[in-house]
């Protein structure tokens, strides 16, 4: 008996029968899910990763104190990308590496999967502010990132340092998580100079005030001013709990329960809001950004209007841009504004690429795990059923946890005709390359212990 282990490349290296052979762009929650899919219906999946690690923005975005909650997605992330059939090809970005148009062309792939997410910070829609990155403006994706693993032994990336009385531009989700950072940051090392050494997960866990008390501490005490965040809206329209088509009764209880959370943040993480205040024009000093200038604004049957003359000035030795992700653009894919033009936004088929379907948070700009899950089970189950004909248009999963869009695009992209075995072979070996330009040799789990 052959007990060598099953390389994941021998499907393509040794294909004696004709299978469809999806690419798959992002190897994170809908990438990772996408594929799998894939792999149960029958084809085969190949999954580029840009990364070393393929956990994208659960390792990137996440922040680092949700411990279980960031274990959870890992094992799911990791269990998909060793799943029969599923070949990974991490460090190896489509767009550059790879050219995207190539997966479809020389490679004869059956059809390409955009997993790619949103790593684009939406710009601050002032004139002006892009100049003065990283002096004085700074953006929620580098500063997450940098949070999550500055931590880490040999940490090269970019680096902050968080200054009290920073103010934060946003109102989403993660917004939220950027001010609960900057106060942590700000209160671990004001206790840190009181001789007390406490965990950021630790602190996050049980509030501040908490842990102060805990310490005999009072605010005053420390002297902190810590963190403002500003929001056009008010509290109870940030997208903070949200249901899919409410009744006006639901609509009234999701305003009270989104007051009730940005509430307990305040009260937990000693926040400040402003709420009502949209940002007009920067505030310069030589070549740095000493604060913005914003104005009041009122929501009139839910858009949101300028009051004119009521413009005030906040300085700050550090503004973050926290008003959403959009995605990269990638060579080779069309765009229509800061998105891809996508030609149907339910199949997720991309204008002008037949075969090409986005898929999960490229798709969805929904920033949620679940929706990025759902969604890229959908596109792929109904590429892999509806175009391909490959299986029974239903997942092992529950078909709740399979996302529409996911089905629909591997559904729309297993309609083309099955590679055959010679070709399989071609793309085998082109893959091979690939890995051998990263350094992989289709050890997940060591590729994985071993890479940062
Ligand atoms: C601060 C913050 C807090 C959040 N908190 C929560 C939360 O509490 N709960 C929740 O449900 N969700 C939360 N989210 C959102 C959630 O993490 C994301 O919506 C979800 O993980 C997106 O998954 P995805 O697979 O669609 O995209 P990503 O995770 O963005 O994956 C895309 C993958 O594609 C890769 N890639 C990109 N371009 C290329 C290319 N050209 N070639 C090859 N590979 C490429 C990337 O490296 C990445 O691995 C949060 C996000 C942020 C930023």
């Amino acid at each position: 008996m052959d007990t060598r282990p099953v390389n994941p490349l021998d499907k393509l290296t040794e294909a004696r029968a004709p299978a469809h052979v999806i690419g798959v762009v992002g190897g994170a929650v809908a990438g990772s899910e996408a594929a799998a899919l894939c792999a149960k219906r029958g084809a085969i999946a190949v999954v580029f990763e840009q990364g070393a690690r393929p956990y994208g923005k659960i390792e990137d975005g996440l922040p680092r104190w949700h411990v279980k909650l960031r274990e959870q997605e890992y094992a799911r992330i990791d269990e998909n990308l060793t799943t029969d059939g599923v070949i990974f090809v991490p460090k190896t970005r489509v767009g550059e590496s790879v050219a995207l148009t190539s997966l479809l062309g020389d490679l004869g792939m059956s059809a390409v999967l955009l997993a790619s997410g949103a790593w684009r910070d939406r710009p601050l829609p002032i004139e002006g502010a892009e100049r003065f990155v990283d002096k004085g403006l700074v953006y929620q994706n580098p500063f997450v990132y940098w949070f999550n693993h500055y931590v880490e032994p040999g940490y090269d990336g970019p680096r902050y340092e968080v200054h009290d009385g920073t103010i934060v531009v946003g109102g989403g989700l993660a917004s939220i998580d950027v001010v609960k950072i900057v106060n942590l940051e700000l209160y671990r090392r004001a206790l840190a100079a009181r001789g007390i050494e406490i965990d950021i997960v630790d602190l996050e866990q049980r509030g501040i005030p908490k842990v102060l008390e805990a310490h005999g501490l009072s605010v005053d005490a420390l002297g902190v001013r810590g963190v403002t965040l500003y929001y056009r809206r008010s509290k109870e329209d940030m997208p903070l709990a949200s249901m899919d088509d409410p009744t006006p009764e639901q609509q009234a209880k999701l305003r009270v329960a989104r007051g009730k959370v940005m509430d307990r943040v305040m009260r937990k993480y000693l926040v400040r809001l402003v709420e009502c205040a949209a940002p007009v024009e920067v505030i310069a000093e030589g070549d740095r950004l000493a604060g913005l200038r914003f104005e009041r604004t009122e929501v009139i049957d839910g858009r949101v209007r300028r009051v004119a003359g009521s413009t005030f000035e906040v300085r700050a030795p550090m503004v973050i841009s926290s008003i959403g992700s959009v995605p990269a653009p990638m060579t080779g894919v069309p765009m229509r504004g800061e998105l891809y033009q996508f030609a149907d936004w339910h199949t997720g088929a991309v204008e002008g690429l037949p075969g090409t379907y986005g898929l999960g948070n490229v798709l969805t700009g929904k920033g949620n795990i679940k929706d990025s899950r759902k969604n890229a089970v959908d596109v792929a189950d109904q590429v892999l059923s509806r175009y391909l004909g490959v299986g029974e248009a239903v997942s092992e999963r529950p078909a709740a946890l399979v996302p529409p869009v996911v089905r629909d695009a591997v559904d729309e992209a297993m309609r083309r005709g099955p590679v055959a075995p010679q070709a399989q072979r071609r793309l085998g070996e082109a893959v091979r390359a690939l890995w051998q330009q990263a350094g992989y040799t289709g050890d997940y789990a060591a590729w994985i212990a071993a890479a940062r």
